[in-house]
């Protein structure tokens, strides 16, 4: 399908079937919501497009999820966060689960009948994932999970974890599970973050007992879907957050060229937060294309992942610098914004370890 077509055709539904979010600005709400657009947009096909038929898919380029995403999220329909779990974690199903349960389960996630996280990270084990020690011990046709995960995003809303044990030593004993978090031993325990959301949870696993047609992959295969997985993380879930990023950009012009809360500087300022993004958004449409034209997905990303921290720290320092004491005195959104921004040189890989990925991996530089 022609993907200009596709995007007017999109526009032209989302005119005319109104999915303003509610009044209810909380976490939940920002949930909940993300659910009612994505059942909406399955039902009407939209969602299903860029996906694979054998998961409830209709097929077409990937480059058409970034379409659906970019206009959702641009509109500010449904928040960059919620959606980008979608993003992140389908392809993993995809290639990793045995295919009747990604047959079974990947249309919930689609449909919004359901909301999944990602158990990757320990409280000793954040940018050395492979020191993780959550453990799996088999028993029969069922596995023993017992340790404590942290920094899971969005877990006491989810359904599902995709989950990484140990159940031998070194890179080759990490193996993945898809775990239903309702099991007896599972507790979450959502943690305040500075902007004053509970976003993520602390998870711990006590005796929980898994099926083993719940593995992802082989024994010793988590270590591989992690490095699969990451480069999701690290820049096609952008696509939709760069819009999100730009309707906050006209934002602020709006709100500087409206009122007399600024310094001597915008002009300079602003186009150098612009040049931030549009290069972010020229990095990211050639991922989105390579995406498109069957690329796997590598250690490149990691430039995607910095210049996506940089630009939206950059765009939020010119927030606090245009609109001076709006971010410290006022109750607005841009506060928790700016806040939030402080965390993309965290998630989904420190920037420091995305650096040292570029240097070593790209650049071939050695080990420091
Ligand atoms: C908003 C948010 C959402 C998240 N969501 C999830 C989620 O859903 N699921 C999940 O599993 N995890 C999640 N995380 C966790 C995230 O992946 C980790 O925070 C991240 O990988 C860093 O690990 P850490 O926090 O243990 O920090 P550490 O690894 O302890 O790093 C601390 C500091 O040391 C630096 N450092 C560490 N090693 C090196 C090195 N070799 N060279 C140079 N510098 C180094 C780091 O760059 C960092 O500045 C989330 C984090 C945030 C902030």
């Amino acid at each position: 399908m022609n993907v200009e077509e596709f995007r007017s055709g999109l526009r032209k539904w989302l005119d005319e079937n109104d999915l303003t979010p509610g009044p209810d600005h909380s976490l939940q709400g920002h949930m909940l919501q993300f659910l009612r657009v994505s059942r909406a947009l399955y039902d009407a096909d939209w969602m299903r497009y860029g996906w694979p038929v054998e998961v409830g898919g209709l097929g077409g380029p990937a480059v058409l999820r970034a379409v659906v995403g970019e206009e959702v999220v641009g509109r500010r329909l449904a928040e960059p966060g919620p959606y980008s779990m979608l993003e992140v974690l389908t392809p993993t199903m995809i290639d990793y689960a045995p295919p009747e349960l990604a047959a079974e389960m990947v249309p919930r996630l689609l449909r919004g009948e359901e909301q999944w996280c990602q158990g990757f990270s320990e409280p000793g084990s954040g940018s050395d994932l492979a020191s993780l020690t959550t453990r799996a011990v088999q028993d029969g046709d069922n596995w023993i999970v017992n340790g404590q995960k942290v920094w899971t995003s969005f877990a006491q809303f989810s359904t599902r974890c995709i989950l990484l044990t140990r159940t031998a030593p070194g890179h080759d004993g990490i193996t993945a599970f898809f775990v239903d978090l309702d099991t007896p031993g599972i507790t979450i325990r959502p943690l305040r973050t500075m902007h004053g959301v509970d976003e993520f949870c602390e998870v711990y696993y006590d005796d929980v007992v898994i099926p083993g047609s719940r593995m992802l992959g082989k024994p010793g295969d988590g270590w591989n879907l992690a490095m699969d997985l990451l480069p999701y993380e690290r820049s096609s879930c952008f696509w939709q957050r760069i819009a999100y990023l730009y309707s906050r950009f006209d934002a602020l012009i709006a709100e500087v060229s409206g009122g007399n809360k600024h310094g001597g500087h915008d002009e300079y300022d602003l186009g150098a937060a612009y040049l931030a993004l549009h290069t972010l958004r020229c990095r990211s449409r050639a991922t989105q294309h390579r995406l498109r034209d069957g690329a796997r997905l590598g250690p490149d990303t990691s430039i995607d992942k910095v210049l996506l921290s940089s630009a939206e720290q950059q765009l939020y320092d010119t927030v606090r610098d245009l609109l001076p004491g709006v971010l410290e005195l006022d109750e607005t959104p841009w506060r928790s914004e700016y806040l939030y921004s402080r965390a993309s040189t965290i998630y989904g890989g420190t920037a420091e370890i995305q650096r040292n990925i570029i240097a070593r991996r790209l650049l071939d530089l050695g080990k420091e």
